[in-house]
């Protein structure tokens, strides 16, 4: 295939919020099919609207995509800087009479929509300038340009999700190309972007399918050539109904410091809207591998947070120690206040990390089980601790530090000792083990015992025993 065959995808937010979980799957579907592909993924960022496009967005969009590791090819293009190749276009279509000035004004629309309301016809633009000619009391009043779409006949979307959509066109009003302020509208940019870009696929969200019908009457004016359109399915909550603020998160940052890991949430993503047979674990690299245009289904996803947290505990489990231990030191830095880990705390990390990351569904989770390793001195303890350290609990590590402390610090030499030591008492195993647990680690859970003893070593260990034996 020749370079210029190969399909070019884009992702166009708006920069007028966070970018959210359903823009997040927007982008990574397009950046799916251009890997799949070995096309090109480009990103957009539409701040036509400058009321509400903010620098913040601009960057929440920029590191959200980053951080879902969904890469452009490229520098972003920013919509507003080729305003006056928008015009450009908008005076071409003028000039090929294809387009045309209307001059109606604010009232002149409300009058005629009121009198189409009462009349019980749809409320649209009647074309009433679009055989006119302007005369002199025309002269340097303000006017939008619309333009002069085709009214007879049809549009029809060939979509790859949701088949083929047909307009009528007599349905589908002028459209606005230039504002009165001669500002493009939307509608116009994005085609013009797109062709200007060359992309070959839209794929965007099914609340987009009318403006495909629209976009299309734009490019059979221009007579540009139409791109593959996929209309991705709506995102509902868990309740069935459409994902609103009421859902919680909504903002892919939510879901960085809810402790998700990239992984995750392209896997999770891509499954809400797309499948492979009875899949639901799937890499990044098989999905690249698999991704195509045809299984993406019809009917809208449903949010399900219960998946989200197995699948994130399957890739926290899959990810090296090493890694991990990375991850988890860039999130523990994220806090607020910010938590810095040092090198001992680090290592000790690593070295906890295989049983630690076992039990954890979130980088929070990991973070709280891990939390003895990054501080010297004795525990706070943690209800079920606190519980669990009886005074007799206590009475019980006192007799067992002596027997601790005369043996060997290896995690196999210990746990013989504090076997020998139940033994020797009429005692189980786990009721020395227990109170030792809690009064180390703060919490009754943790990983094995005698490696988070000889981990934390003697000294530490001790100090920390010694705190809570009675
Ligand atoms: N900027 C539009 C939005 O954020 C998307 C435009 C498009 O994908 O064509 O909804």
């Amino acid at each position: 295939m020749s370079e210029n065959t190969k399909p070019v995808l884009r992702f166009a937010p708006s920069p007028t919020g966070m970018l959210h979980i359903g823009g997040a799957r927007t982008a990574l579907f397009n950046w799916l099919y251009a890997r799949h592909t070995g096309g090109k993924f480009l990103l957009r960022i539409e701040d036509t609207d400058r009321e509400r496009s903010t620098p913040e967005a601009v960057s929440a969009i920029l590191n959200g995509m980053r951080w879902m590791g969904l890469t452009w090819d490229g520098d972003e293009i920013y919509q507003f800087a080729r305003a006056d190749r928008h015009r450009a276009v908008a005076d071409q279509l003028l000039a090929e009479g294809k387009a045309y000035r209307c001059y109606a004004t604010a009232e002149d629309l409300t009058r005629m929509r009121e009198e189409q309301k009462a009349a019980g016809k749809p409320m649209r633009y009647d074309g009433r300038w679009r055989d006119r000619t302007p005369g002199p009391e025309e002269d340097g009043k303000p006017f939008v340009v619309r333009l002069k779409a085709r009214q007879d006949g049809e549009t029809r979307v060939q979509d790859k999700v949701l088949g083929d959509v047909r307009f009528d066109n007599h349905q589908l009003d002028d459209m606005v190309l230039l504002r009165s302020d001669g500002t493009p509208t939307y509608m116009l940019a994005v085609v013009v972007d797109d062709h200007d870009m060359g992309v070959t696929h839209v794929i965007r969200g099914a609340d987009h399918l009318n403006n495909s019908a629209r976009q299309m009457q734009i490019l059979e004016q221009m007579g540009w050539p139409v791109p593959v359109y996929a209309h991705l399915p709506l995102i509902n909550g868990p309740d069935g109904a459409k994902l609103s603020k009421r859902h919680g998160a909504l903002a892919v940052e939510a879901y960085q410091d809810m402790g998700y890991l990239p992984e995750t949430m392209r896997n999770y993503l891509l499954r809400l809207g797309w499948s492979h047979g009875d899949d639901e674990i799937i890499s990044t690299e098989q999905a690249i591998q698999w991704f195509n245009l045809e299984a993406i289904g019809k009917s809208p996803a449903r949010m399900d947070y219960k998946k989200l947290d197995n699948l994130n505990g399957h890739y926290i489990r899959e990810t090296s120690d090493a890694l991990l231990t990375a991850e988890l030191v860039a999130f523990a830095a994220r806090q607020t206040p910010p938590q810095v880990l040092d090198m001992q705390a680090r290592t000790r990390l690593e070295a906890a990390m295989p049983a630690l990351k076992e039990r954890a569904k979130t980088l929070v989770e990991l973070l709280q089980g891990a939390e003895f390793l990054f501080t010297d001195g004795p525990r706070d303890l943690d209800a079920g601790a606190a519980k669990l350290l009886t005074p007799e609990a206590r009475q019980g590590l006192s007799t067992v530090l002596p027997v601790l402390d005369a043996t060997d610090w290896s995690a196999e030499a210990l746990e013989a000792a504090a076997r020998a030591h139940a033994e020797a008492s009429g005692l189980k195993l786990g009721q020395v083990a227990q109170p030792l647990r809690a009064a180390l680690t703060g919490r009754t859970s943790s990983p094995p015992l005698f490696a988070m003893l000889a981990l934390l070593g003697r000294a530490e260990s001790l100090v920390r025993l010694r705190a809570y034996a009675g």
